[in-house]
């Protein structure tokens, strides 16, 4: 379930942002508004014409203090590296600029697809402006204008016309798993404690449109295929040791996993970019286990893990339903937990209430806690379904959503949790009127 991915490149203030996240921004706003999640606009979803894609905004992965040329190249890298398709930005209001042509001498060198898009383009007289742009080679130039939303279609259309055939693939039942965390946490030392002597390494199997190497292993009779942020690292490109660099790649390694394994370094504690990333697999609605990793380094008393876990619970209170387990890859101190709980997790994301008991158990949750009364008008549910799995999804149909507050509704989601065995996963309640 690879997305296709696009890449915008292009100078800086040309307008790749705007235009990121108008393609994004219709996306963004289905996922609740989270306390606590941190947002990092680098990386997101689109989707046209019925056909979804990941996005990377490659301008806002800065190398820092790096010289301009150098900049550009590595953004021009990380297009290279990581996208099916490529959008050229440049600006129609300041021109053709030897920038520029520098960008394109970069893209020159790939073969992947490319597509120029003219930004600042905000009104129909100004198109004769995207005449000079041919000479960049990339043939015909899109004319869009960012702030009026001007032109997308069109470009987007050309962008999905260029996407790589879909090739047939194997059925793969496997549970896909990623292990993600910043740099040092010990996610290398994980995969090797994993996949110890006695597990059998079915394979490696180079992914097609990234290099993230995909292991095949079994355990305890079940198939996984582990999802390695980690390896990559050790190519060796200036980009890879940057930041947000990791943190796309692990927010791309998320949206390929059924669940995430989230390490947290004990030694070290949680810091902000370690919220970034939990974040967004909160919000991409997999499954998530906190792995504290090198518990061996810290000296303990009967409060040790107790406290650790309060700490986690406050940092990180959406991902209240995650697992937590205290590992040492090193010592593989409970590293043979691992697999079960991944498996564990994987199902409860992926369970099916059957629409009786479901609705028994809201019945039931209305008349322990009533539902509450605004100006005089009271909320009324009537029925409640669902409608998805991995996230499990449920529809409630009431006879107004307005009425149902973020409190009664996070009311329900814990009592559906009281009743069937979610840990490990988010669920998602969508209110509707009855029709
Ligand atoms: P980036 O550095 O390439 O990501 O560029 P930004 O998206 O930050 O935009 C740079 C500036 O150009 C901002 O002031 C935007 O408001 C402006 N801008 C973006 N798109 C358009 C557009 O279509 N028309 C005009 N006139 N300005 C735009
Ligand atoms: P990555 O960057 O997240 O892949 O982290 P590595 O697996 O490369 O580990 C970073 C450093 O932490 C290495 O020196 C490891 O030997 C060390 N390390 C990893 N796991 C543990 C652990 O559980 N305990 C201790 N004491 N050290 C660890």
């Amino acid at each position: 379930m690879t997305l296709p991915t696009v890449a915008i490149i292009g100078r800086p203030n040309v307008g790749k942002s705007t235009i990121f996240n108008r393609i994004a921004g219709d996306r963004i706003s289905i996922v609740e508004d989270t306390p606590g999640v941190t947002r990092d606009r680098i990386y997101s979803h689109g989707e046209w014409l019925g056909k979804s894609f990941a996005m990377i905004d490659t301008g806002g992965i800065e190398i820092s203090d790096a010289p301009f040329m150098e900049q550009i190249k590595s953004q021009a890298e990380i297009a290279i590296d990581e996208a099916d398709v490529i959008i050229f930005m440049v600006s129609g209001k300041e021109g053709l600029t030897s920038e520029d042509e520098q960008v394109a001498k970069i893209l020159y060198r790939s073969d992947k697809p490319v597509v120029l898009a003219v930004n600042k383009v905000d009104n129909p007289e100004k198109r004769d402006d995207i005449y000079d742009f041919y000479a960049l080679g990339f043939g015909d130039p899109y004319p869009i204008s960012g702030v009026h939303g001007l032109g997308l279609g069109d470009l987007l259309d050309q962008v999905i016309a260029s996407f790589p055939e879909e090739t047939e693939q194997e059925p793969d039942d496997s549970i896909h798993f990623s292990i993600i965390g910043r740099p040092n946490v010990g996610k290398s030392s994980m995969v090797n404690a994993l996949l110890g002597e006695d597990r059998v390494i079915v394979s490696n199997v180079a992914g097609t449109t990234r290099d993230a190497i995909d292991t095949h292993f079994t355990a305890d009779g079940t198939d996984f295929t582990m999802i390695d942020t980690a390896g990559i690292r050790k190519r060796g490109k200036v980009y890879e040791n940057t930041e947000r660099y990791s943190v796309m790649r692990a927010m791309k390694a998320i949206d390929d996993s059924d669940v995430a394994l989230f390490v947290i370094n004990a030694e070290e504690g949680i810091r902000e970019q370690d919220k970034k990333v939990a974040g967004y697999a909160h919000e991409a609605g997999r499954g998530v286990i906190i792995v504290v990793n090198k518990w061996d380094t810290l000296k303990k008393d009967n409060h040790t893990q107790q406290d650790f876990e309060n700490v986690i619970r406050d940092e990180f209170q959406y991902l209240s339903y995650a697992p937590i387990i205290f590992v040492s890859a090193k010592t593989k101190q409970r590293i043979e937990k691992l697999p079960a709980l991944i498996k564990q997790v994987n199902e409860n994301h992926k369970r099916r209430i059957q629409s009786s008991a479901l609705n028994d158990v809201i019945m039931d949750a209305v008349a322990i806690h009533p539902t509450p009364t605004v100006s005089g008008k009271r909320l009324r549910i009537y029925y409640a379904t669902q409608v998805a799995v991995g996230p499990p999804t449920f529809v409630i149909f009431v006879n107004d959503p307005e009425l149902m507050h973020f409190s009664y509704q996070r009311f329900l989601d814990n009592q559906i949790r009281d009743h069937f065995d979610f840990t490990g996963t988010p669920i998602r309640i969508i209110k509707r009127n009855r029709k």
